[in-house]
Protein backbone atom coordinates (compact mmCIF):
# COMPACT_ATOMS: atom_id res chain seq x y z
CA UNK A 1 0.00 0.00 0.00
CA UNK A 2 1.58 3.06 -1.16
CA UNK A 3 0.99 6.05 -3.11
CA UNK A 4 0.04 5.73 -6.73
CA UNK A 5 0.01 9.70 -7.53
CA UNK A 6 1.41 12.26 -5.92
CA UNK A 7 1.03 16.08 -6.52
CA UNK A 8 2.55 18.58 -3.92
CA UNK A 9 2.56 22.29 -4.41
CA UNK A 10 2.85 21.62 -7.95
CA UNK A 11 2.53 25.29 -9.64
CA UNK A 12 2.71 25.73 -13.57
CA UNK A 13 3.30 29.69 -14.74
CA UNK A 14 3.70 30.50 -18.60
CA UNK A 15 5.50 33.39 -20.02
CA UNK A 16 4.15 35.58 -22.58
CA UNK A 17 6.08 37.82 -24.41
CA UNK A 18 10.09 38.30 -24.84
CA UNK A 19 10.03 41.82 -23.66
CA UNK A 20 8.16 42.92 -20.77
CA UNK A 21 7.22 39.16 -20.69
CA UNK A 22 4.24 38.41 -18.79
CA UNK A 23 3.58 35.73 -15.84
CA UNK A 24 0.36 33.68 -16.40
CA UNK A 25 0.09 31.16 -13.26
CA UNK A 26 -1.90 28.67 -14.84
CA UNK A 27 -2.31 26.58 -12.28
CA UNK A 28 -1.15 27.31 -8.46
CA UNK A 29 0.06 25.28 -5.52
CA UNK A 30 -1.86 21.86 -6.65
CA UNK A 31 -1.45 19.02 -4.65
CA UNK A 32 -2.78 15.55 -4.68
CA UNK A 33 -2.75 11.91 -3.42
CA UNK A 34 -4.43 9.25 -5.06
CA UNK A 35 -3.69 5.72 -3.36
CA UNK A 36 -2.58 2.92 -5.02
CA UNK A 37 -5.02 0.51 -3.31
CA UNK A 38 -7.94 2.97 -3.45
CA UNK A 39 -9.29 3.43 -7.46
CA UNK A 40 -11.46 6.21 -7.33
CA UNK A 41 -13.21 9.19 -9.50
CA UNK A 42 -11.88 12.87 -8.59
CA UNK A 43 -13.58 15.66 -10.98
CA UNK A 44 -11.93 18.82 -11.35
CA UNK A 45 -13.76 21.39 -12.34
CA UNK A 46 -13.60 24.63 -13.71
CA UNK A 47 -14.47 27.25 -16.26
CA UNK A 48 -12.90 27.36 -18.91
CA UNK A 49 -9.24 29.16 -18.29
CA UNK A 50 -9.37 27.87 -15.24
CA UNK A 51 -6.00 25.71 -15.07
CA UNK A 52 -7.44 22.44 -15.81
CA UNK A 53 -5.90 21.18 -19.20
CA UNK A 54 -2.58 22.17 -17.70
CA UNK A 55 -3.39 19.99 -15.04
CA UNK A 56 -3.85 17.20 -17.42
CA UNK A 57 -0.67 18.37 -19.75
CA UNK A 58 1.13 18.13 -16.12
CA UNK A 59 -0.20 14.70 -14.99
CA UNK A 60 0.29 13.11 -18.30
CA UNK A 61 4.49 14.81 -18.40
CA UNK A 62 3.78 16.23 -21.54
CA UNK A 63 4.83 20.18 -19.84
CA UNK A 64 7.02 20.39 -16.77
CA UNK A 65 5.94 21.66 -13.46
CA UNK A 66 7.35 25.52 -12.69
CA UNK A 67 7.57 24.75 -8.69
CA UNK A 68 6.53 21.70 -6.80
CA UNK A 69 6.77 18.05 -7.45
CA UNK A 70 4.83 15.17 -9.14
CA UNK A 71 5.14 11.50 -8.24
CA UNK A 72 4.53 8.50 -9.66
CA UNK A 73 4.81 5.32 -7.75
CA UNK A 74 7.15 7.67 -5.52
CA UNK A 75 9.52 8.58 -7.96
CA UNK A 76 9.84 11.83 -9.34
CA UNK A 77 8.46 11.70 -13.17
CA UNK A 78 11.06 14.19 -14.24
CA UNK A 79 13.34 12.06 -13.42
CA UNK A 80 12.09 8.56 -14.91
CA UNK A 81 13.94 7.05 -17.32
CA UNK A 82 13.96 3.59 -19.64
CA UNK A 83 11.61 1.07 -18.29
CA UNK A 84 10.31 3.16 -15.49
CA UNK A 85 9.10 6.04 -18.06
CA UNK A 86 7.59 3.41 -20.34
CA UNK A 87 5.44 2.06 -17.80
CA UNK A 88 4.29 5.89 -16.33
CA UNK A 89 3.48 6.45 -20.25
CA UNK A 90 1.87 3.35 -20.14
CA UNK A 91 -0.40 3.21 -17.44
CA UNK A 92 -1.20 7.17 -16.99
CA UNK A 93 -3.77 7.55 -19.95
CA UNK A 94 -5.66 10.36 -21.52
CA UNK A 95 -8.97 10.88 -23.40
CA UNK A 96 -9.29 14.26 -24.94
CA UNK A 97 -12.15 16.61 -25.64
CA UNK A 98 -12.22 16.21 -29.30
CA UNK A 99 -12.88 12.69 -29.99
CA UNK A 100 -11.10 12.96 -33.58
CA UNK A 101 -7.99 14.42 -32.29
CA UNK A 102 -6.02 11.07 -32.41
CA UNK A 103 -7.91 9.67 -35.59
CA UNK A 104 -5.86 9.94 -39.20
CA UNK A 105 -8.87 10.18 -41.59
CA UNK A 106 -6.52 7.34 -43.98
CA UNK A 107 -6.65 4.49 -40.99
CA UNK A 108 -8.54 2.55 -39.70
CA UNK A 109 -9.96 1.87 -35.95
CA UNK A 110 -7.71 -1.30 -36.40
CA UNK A 111 -4.72 0.46 -36.98
CA UNK A 112 -5.33 2.97 -34.41
CA UNK A 113 -5.85 0.06 -32.09
CA UNK A 114 -2.61 -1.80 -33.00
CA UNK A 115 -0.20 0.58 -32.67
CA UNK A 116 -0.14 1.16 -28.77
CA UNK A 117 -0.01 -2.69 -28.71
CA UNK A 118 3.03 -2.74 -30.68
CA UNK A 119 4.73 0.13 -29.08
CA UNK A 120 4.11 -1.32 -25.72
CA UNK A 121 4.56 -5.08 -26.68
CA UNK A 122 0.73 -6.08 -25.35
CA UNK A 123 1.03 -8.61 -27.22
CA UNK A 124 2.63 -11.69 -28.83
CA UNK A 125 1.19 -12.73 -31.90
CA UNK A 126 -1.92 -11.05 -34.42
CA UNK A 127 -4.61 -13.20 -32.40
CA UNK A 128 -3.41 -12.40 -28.92
CA UNK A 129 -3.32 -8.38 -30.11
CA UNK A 130 -6.96 -9.22 -31.99
CA UNK A 131 -8.26 -10.38 -28.67
CA UNK A 132 -7.10 -7.85 -26.58
CA UNK A 133 -8.61 -5.04 -28.84
CA UNK A 134 -11.71 -6.97 -28.80
CA UNK A 135 -12.07 -7.31 -25.20
CA UNK A 136 -10.78 -3.33 -25.04
CA UNK A 137 -14.23 -2.54 -27.62
CA UNK A 138 -16.54 -4.82 -25.63
CA UNK A 139 -15.65 -3.14 -22.20
CA UNK A 140 -16.37 0.29 -23.34
CA UNK A 141 -19.95 -1.07 -24.84
CA UNK A 142 -18.84 -1.35 -28.50
CA UNK A 143 -19.46 -4.36 -30.84
CA UNK A 144 -15.99 -5.04 -32.33
CA UNK A 145 -17.57 -6.01 -35.52
CA UNK A 146 -19.62 -2.74 -35.59
CA UNK A 147 -15.98 -0.69 -35.60
CA UNK A 148 -13.47 -2.74 -36.88
CA UNK A 149 -11.72 -2.66 -40.14
CA UNK A 150 -13.91 1.03 -40.40
CA UNK A 151 -12.65 4.78 -41.08
CA UNK A 152 -13.07 7.51 -38.46
CA UNK A 153 -15.81 8.96 -40.75
CA UNK A 154 -17.57 5.98 -41.05
CA UNK A 155 -18.23 6.46 -37.44
CA UNK A 156 -20.45 8.66 -34.99
CA UNK A 157 -18.78 10.99 -32.32
CA UNK A 158 -20.16 8.68 -29.42
CA UNK A 159 -18.37 5.59 -30.99
CA UNK A 160 -14.81 7.45 -31.68
CA UNK A 161 -15.06 8.50 -28.46
CA UNK A 162 -15.87 5.06 -26.76
CA UNK A 163 -12.46 4.05 -29.17
CA UNK A 164 -10.43 6.72 -27.58
CA UNK A 165 -11.49 5.06 -24.19
CA UNK A 166 -11.27 1.58 -25.74
CA UNK A 167 -6.89 2.57 -26.55
CA UNK A 168 -6.59 4.20 -23.60
CA UNK A 169 -7.75 0.90 -21.56
CA UNK A 170 -5.62 -1.81 -24.31
CA UNK A 171 -3.07 -0.44 -22.18
CA UNK A 172 -4.13 -1.13 -18.95
CA UNK A 173 -3.56 2.46 -17.28
CA UNK A 174 -4.21 3.26 -13.52
CA UNK A 175 -4.87 6.57 -14.19
CA UNK A 176 -7.23 7.99 -16.79
CA UNK A 177 -6.70 11.69 -17.04
CA UNK A 178 -10.48 12.71 -18.62
CA UNK A 179 -10.26 16.13 -20.06
CA UNK A 180 -13.51 17.10 -21.03
CA UNK A 181 -14.22 13.83 -22.64
CA UNK A 182 -17.63 13.98 -23.49
CA UNK A 183 -18.21 17.85 -24.30
CA UNK A 184 -18.08 17.50 -27.77
CA UNK A 185 -20.29 14.25 -27.66
CA UNK A 186 -23.93 14.49 -28.36
CA UNK A 187 -25.77 15.55 -25.21
CA UNK A 188 -28.04 12.39 -24.97
CA UNK A 189 -24.60 10.19 -25.62
CA UNK A 190 -23.00 11.39 -22.65
CA UNK A 191 -24.35 9.86 -20.09
CA UNK A 192 -23.52 6.19 -21.08
CA UNK A 193 -19.93 7.25 -21.74
CA UNK A 194 -19.40 8.30 -18.34
CA UNK A 195 -21.20 5.14 -17.26
CA UNK A 196 -18.72 3.72 -19.35
CA UNK A 197 -16.41 5.33 -17.52
CA UNK A 198 -17.19 4.04 -14.33
CA UNK A 199 -17.84 1.14 -15.34
CA UNK A 200 -13.62 1.09 -15.88
CA UNK A 201 -12.80 2.34 -12.35
CA UNK A 202 -14.85 -0.72 -10.83
CA UNK A 203 -13.96 -3.16 -13.43
CA UNK A 204 -10.56 -2.50 -13.76
CA UNK A 205 -9.74 -0.76 -11.09
CA UNK A 206 -8.40 2.81 -12.92
CA UNK A 207 -8.45 6.29 -11.12
CA UNK A 208 -9.96 8.58 -13.15
CA UNK A 209 -9.65 12.06 -13.27
CA UNK A 210 -12.36 13.67 -14.81
CA UNK A 211 -12.04 17.20 -15.64
CA UNK A 212 -15.34 19.36 -16.93
CA UNK A 213 -16.42 22.40 -16.72
CA UNK A 214 -19.87 20.80 -16.36
CA UNK A 215 -20.65 20.30 -12.42
CA UNK A 216 -23.71 17.97 -13.07
CA UNK A 217 -22.02 15.56 -14.64
CA UNK A 218 -19.28 15.87 -12.16
CA UNK A 219 -22.06 15.33 -9.62
CA UNK A 220 -23.11 11.82 -11.48
CA UNK A 221 -19.40 10.26 -12.60
CA UNK A 222 -17.71 11.52 -9.05
CA UNK A 223 -16.64 10.65 -5.82
CA UNK A 224 -14.95 13.96 -5.12
CA UNK A 225 -14.21 17.20 -6.67
CA UNK A 226 -11.81 20.16 -6.72
CA UNK A 227 -12.66 23.59 -7.78
CA UNK A 228 -10.38 26.04 -9.18
CA UNK A 229 -10.83 29.38 -10.45
CA UNK A 230 -7.93 31.28 -12.24
CA UNK A 231 -5.86 28.14 -11.37
CA UNK A 232 -6.48 28.40 -7.34
CA UNK A 233 -7.91 25.66 -5.25
CA UNK A 234 -11.64 27.08 -4.07
CA UNK A 235 -13.43 24.29 -2.63
CA UNK A 236 -12.85 20.91 -2.43
CA UNK A 237 -14.41 17.49 -1.04
CA UNK A 238 -17.04 15.00 -1.35
CA UNK A 239 -19.09 15.55 -4.44
CA UNK A 240 -22.33 15.49 -2.64
CA UNK A 241 -21.45 17.86 0.33
CA UNK A 242 -19.66 20.38 -2.14
CA UNK A 243 -22.81 20.53 -4.98
CA UNK A 244 -25.37 20.00 -2.33
CA UNK A 245 -23.83 22.65 0.10
CA UNK A 246 -21.27 24.82 -1.87
CA UNK A 247 -19.52 26.61 1.02
CA UNK A 248 -17.01 28.95 -1.26
CA UNK A 249 -18.80 31.84 -2.91
CA UNK A 250 -17.50 31.10 -6.06
CA UNK A 251 -18.54 27.57 -6.06
CA UNK A 252 -21.90 29.12 -4.71
CA UNK A 253 -22.23 31.40 -7.91
CA UNK A 254 -21.60 27.65 -9.74
CA UNK A 255 -24.25 26.06 -8.30
CA UNK A 256 -26.91 28.51 -8.48
CA UNK A 257 -26.03 29.52 -11.84
CA UNK A 258 -27.54 26.03 -13.05
CA UNK A 259 -30.74 25.55 -13.45
CA UNK A 260 -31.29 21.92 -11.79
CA UNK A 261 -34.73 21.14 -10.44
CA UNK A 262 -33.56 17.47 -10.02
CA UNK A 263 -30.08 16.33 -10.09
CA UNK A 264 -30.80 13.10 -11.64
CA UNK A 265 -31.76 14.60 -14.63
CA UNK A 266 -30.89 15.64 -17.91
CA UNK A 267 -27.25 16.27 -16.89
CA UNK A 268 -24.37 17.44 -18.98
CA UNK A 269 -26.13 19.97 -20.77
CA UNK A 270 -25.25 22.85 -17.85
CA UNK A 271 -21.64 24.23 -18.02
CA UNK A 272 -20.39 27.05 -15.50
CA UNK A 273 -20.86 30.42 -16.95
CA UNK A 274 -19.08 32.81 -14.49
CA UNK A 275 -16.29 35.25 -15.81
CA UNK A 276 -14.10 37.61 -14.68
CA UNK A 277 -11.33 39.65 -15.27
CA UNK A 278 -8.90 40.33 -12.31
CA UNK A 279 -5.27 40.13 -13.40
CA UNK A 280 -3.40 40.97 -9.93
CA UNK A 281 -1.96 37.96 -8.62
CA UNK A 282 -2.45 38.81 -4.77
CA UNK A 283 -5.42 38.08 -2.82
CA UNK A 284 -8.47 36.02 -3.53
CA UNK A 285 -8.63 35.75 -7.27
CA UNK A 286 -12.47 35.70 -7.14
CA UNK A 287 -12.71 38.71 -4.52
CA UNK A 288 -13.10 40.91 -7.44
CA UNK A 289 -17.22 39.69 -7.77
CA UNK A 290 -17.85 38.06 -4.60
CA UNK A 291 -20.57 39.40 -2.89
CA UNK A 292 -18.68 38.90 0.58
CA UNK A 293 -15.59 39.82 -0.50
CA UNK A 294 -13.71 41.98 2.77
CA UNK A 295 -10.36 43.84 2.79
CA UNK A 296 -8.21 40.73 4.43
CA UNK A 297 -9.19 39.01 0.90
CA UNK A 298 -6.24 41.01 -0.47
CA UNK A 299 -4.05 38.71 0.40
CA UNK A 300 -4.88 34.97 -0.80
CA UNK A 301 -6.54 32.81 1.55
CA UNK A 302 -5.48 29.58 2.81
CA UNK A 303 -7.97 26.42 2.54
CA UNK A 304 -9.66 26.14 5.91
CA UNK A 305 -11.30 22.49 6.83
CA UNK A 306 -14.89 23.16 7.24
CA UNK A 307 -16.43 19.91 7.28
CA UNK A 308 -14.87 16.26 7.54
CA UNK A 309 -14.73 15.98 4.08
CA UNK A 310 -14.96 19.92 2.42
CA UNK A 311 -12.37 22.51 2.57
CA UNK A 312 -12.53 26.09 1.21
CA UNK A 313 -10.12 28.86 0.47
CA UNK A 314 -12.24 31.41 2.04
CA UNK A 315 -11.97 34.07 4.60
CA UNK A 316 -15.35 33.25 5.88
CA UNK A 317 -14.36 30.06 7.39
CA UNK A 318 -11.18 31.73 8.97
CA UNK A 319 -12.05 30.50 12.53
CA UNK A 320 -12.26 26.74 11.31
CA UNK A 321 -8.74 25.13 11.11
CA UNK A 322 -6.58 25.87 8.17
CA UNK A 323 -4.94 23.08 6.38
CA UNK A 324 -2.03 23.42 3.90
CA UNK A 325 -2.92 22.39 0.69
CA UNK A 326 -1.08 18.92 0.52
CA UNK A 327 -3.65 17.69 3.22
CA UNK A 328 -6.57 18.63 0.70
CA UNK A 329 -6.53 14.62 -0.32
CA UNK A 330 -6.66 13.16 2.97
CA UNK A 331 -10.32 15.12 2.92
CA UNK A 332 -11.57 13.56 -0.26
CA UNK A 333 -13.69 10.46 0.08
CA UNK A 334 -12.70 7.48 -2.07
P1 LIG B 1 -8.71 25.22 -18.92
O1 LIG B 1 -8.36 23.88 -19.46
O2 LIG B 1 -9.32 25.18 -17.56
O3 LIG B 1 -9.55 26.01 -19.87
P2 LIG B 1 -5.93 25.92 -19.36
O4 LIG B 1 -5.10 25.04 -18.51
O5 LIG B 1 -6.05 25.58 -20.79
O6 LIG B 1 -7.37 26.06 -18.69
O7 LIG B 1 -5.38 27.41 -19.25
C1 LIG B 1 -5.11 28.02 -18.01
C2 LIG B 1 -4.44 29.36 -18.29
O8 LIG B 1 -3.15 29.16 -18.85
C3 LIG B 1 -5.19 30.24 -19.25
O9 LIG B 1 -5.05 31.58 -18.82
C4 LIG B 1 -4.47 30.01 -20.56
O10 LIG B 1 -4.56 31.15 -21.38
C5 LIG B 1 -3.05 29.78 -20.11
N1 LIG B 1 -2.32 28.87 -21.01
C6 LIG B 1 -2.64 27.59 -21.28
N2 LIG B 1 -1.74 27.00 -22.09
C7 LIG B 1 -0.81 27.96 -22.35
C8 LIG B 1 0.40 28.00 -23.12
N3 LIG B 1 0.86 26.91 -23.79
N4 LIG B 1 1.10 29.15 -23.14
C9 LIG B 1 0.68 30.23 -22.46
N5 LIG B 1 -0.43 30.27 -21.71
C10 LIG B 1 -1.17 29.16 -21.65
MG1 LIG C 1 -9.12 22.84 -21.09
Amino acid sequence: MGNLLELHEVTKVYSRGLINAKENVALRDFSLTLKDDEPTILTVAGESGSGKTTLAMLLLGFIEATKGQILYDGRDISTLEGKEKLAYRREVQAVFQDPFAVFNPFYTVDHLLTVPIRHFKLAKSRAEARDKMEEALTAVGLRPEDVLGRFPHQLSGGQRQRINVARALLLRPRILVADEPVSMVDASLRASILETLRNLQRDYGVSIIYITHDLTTAYHIAKSIIVLYRGAVMEAGDVDAVIKNPQHPYTRLLVDSIPWPNLDQRWGEHSIIAREANEDSDGCPFRGRCPSAMDICSTRPPLFEIGPHQTAACYLYEEKPKIVPDRVSELLPV
